[in-house]
């Protein structure tokens, strides 16, 4: 990750080399910055070209954030819908001594003594983090069952929750995932596992990383366009 600073704003970015003769900049809708540079780029070239462009990014990154404020907020009330792994279900509050979580059809059915919000919410909370442990161990046997044969070794994986990034790793090999990627569909969750496998043999995003992304997952720019538009 490299930085430039703006003003009072600091700016973080990635750079993805490829055989493209111009500089471009993406700003993804999770606040992430990734410039893309022919290979023989100076790095000098590529902070002046941030810095030229640095309102723009800036106002993307605004526009963004505002679309995120204006998603509705969650009430955890009976018929709101709930993702996960893609899908949507219909949260269903039945009064309950038991507190519990059940999926059934189309249905998240949730009992409870109480409606409060926060108790609700909470209860949700706790059912996704423990299927997204499950899920997420699931899918990364199956990745690494396919890289196995490039001398990694199986990581340990945690749940963290980071507000701009679905994944990321230690140079120990230890892999954190956003415990909110349980909602996306499993398509997308291997494209997180891949990208952070990837990493335990490349720490950066050289163009020797991308190959080894494309040789497992070729489709994985389709895959994260869809984690995206999420
Ligand atoms: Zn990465």
């Amino acid at each position: 990750m490299e930085t430039i600073e703006y003003g009072t704003i600091t700016i973080d970015f990635e750079i993805k080399y490829t055989d493209r003769k111009t500089l471009g900049i993406n700003v993804y809708p999770d606040g992430l910055v990734i410039i893309i540079a022919p290979y023989n780029s100076e790095m000098e070239a590529i902070k002046k070209k941030v810095l030229k462009r640095a309102s723009w990014i800036v106002k993307q990154k605004d526009y963004f954030n505002n679309i995120k404020r204006l998603e509705a907020p969650r009430e955890y009330v009976s018929g709101e819908t709930h993702k996960y792994l893609g899908r949507s279900y219909r949260l269903k509050v039945e009064f309950g001594e038991a507190g519990e979580v059940k999926m059934k059809g189309g249905f998240f059915i949730i009992k409870s003594k109480t409606k409060e919000r926060k108790k609700i919410k909470a209860l949700l909370d706790k059912w996704y983090i423990k299927h997204a442990l499950k899920k997420f161990r699931e899918r990364l046997d199956i990745c690494f069952e396919e890289m196995k044969h490039e001398n990694i070794e199986y990581p340990k994986l945690e749940l963290r929750r980071m507000p701009k990034r679905w994944g990321s790793c230690t140079p120990e090999g230890k892999i954190f995932i956003n415990p909110e990627l349980i909602k996306a569909p499993v398509y997308c969750i291997d494209y997180v596992m891949v990208h952070e496998l990837c990493h335990l043999k490349i720490h950066n995003h050289s163009p020797a990383f991308y190959d080894l992304k494309t040789k497992y997952m070729p489709d994985w720019e389709e895959r994260k366009r869809l984690l995206e538009a999420r």
